[in-house]
């Protein structure tokens, strides 16, 4: 019960990341609207949850969206932006930094940044008459490092984590009962992974491959990191606000590069 009695927000809850926050969040004694643009799955997700969970369709990168679903909450607590894309999937690319095609760079922008930015924006008036409230901001690893072939999403996620220190410092500022902090995870095994891992035997040996670079040897599950937005959600972490909390493994920990 370590959210008893707190609302809270997810976006991009139908699935990965966001329905395990969503599954801890209820277990944790918190109301949860979890939103997305796959109604069907979101929909099938808050049911499977029960009476803790509900479901609203939300494009995190619509301003009149947040507008509508914000303006119909009387309370909220907690919000967990967490939707985000490689566009690997949703758009054309390519998105290495000599070729960048410059409507995906936008696409990537729009749902990773434009999306928390319009979260916070939204969120804000609930969150500040909380008793404690707490933004969680789901950046990357990709957030802290380049990555050559997905500069967008690396921008993007970089932006997140900065933009969370501002909200952070703007709240404490302000005197409102808000922290925000970032958390970064790093190979966690979601369908995100599905057009880059492939099918079949191919898929094994693809995940073998990404763990083969991970200090500990596996790839992450959404848990990894539901745990750490439980965390950083709950009154727990009542003294953290404008932090980067990596879940990653320990790739972030160093260089692989051995002096031997
Ligand atoms: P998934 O792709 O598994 O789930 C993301 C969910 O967000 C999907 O249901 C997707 O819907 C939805 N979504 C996509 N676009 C929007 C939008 N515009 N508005 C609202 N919802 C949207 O991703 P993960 O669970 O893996 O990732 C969750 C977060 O964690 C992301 O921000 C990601 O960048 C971050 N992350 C993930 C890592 C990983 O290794 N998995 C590593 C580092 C960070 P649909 O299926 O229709 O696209």
């Amino acid at each position: 019960m370590r959210l008893k009695n707190k609302t809270a927000l997810i976006t991009g809850a139908a699935r990965g990341i966001g329905l395990a926050t969503a599954q801890r969040f209820t277990e944790a004694g918190a109301q949860v609207l979890l939103t997305d643009i796959d109604d069907e799955a979101g929909q099938a997700a808050a049911a499977a949850l029960g009476s803790k969970a509900q479901y609203r369709h939300l494009d995190v990168s619509s301003e009149s969206e947040w507008s509508a679903v914000t303006g119909s909450l009387s309370e909220l607590d907690i919000l967990v932006n967490n939707a985000g894309i490689t566009g690997f999937a949703q758009c054309s690319g390519p998105f290495d930094p000599e070729h960048l095609d410059m409507d995906s760079w936008h696409r990537v922008h729009a749902v990773n940044l434009d999306g928390v930015a319009l979260g916070c924006k939204y969120a804000l008036p609930l969150l500040k008459q909380s008793r404690a409230a707490s933004i969680v901001n789901i950046s990357s690893r990709s957030g802290l490092v380049g990555i050559p072939g997905a500069a967008a999403y690396a921008s993007s996620k970089a932006a997140v984590r900065n933009h969370s220190k501002s909200v952070a410092l703007y709240c404490a500022e302000k005197g409102y009962p808000v922290r925000c902090n970032s958390v970064h995870p790093g190979a966690i095994l979601t369908p995100m992974w599905d057009a880059m891992l492939g099918e079949g035997q191919a898929r094994e040996q693809a995940i073998e491959a990404v763990a083969a670079d991970i200090p500990l040897g596996h790839m992450g599950s959404p848990d990894d990191v539901a745990y750490a937005a439980l965390y950083l959600a709950s009154d727990e972490s009542a003294y953290v606000t404008g932090i980067e909390l990596n879940i990653d493994g320990g790739i972030l920990a160093g260089s692989a590069a051995r002096p031997d």
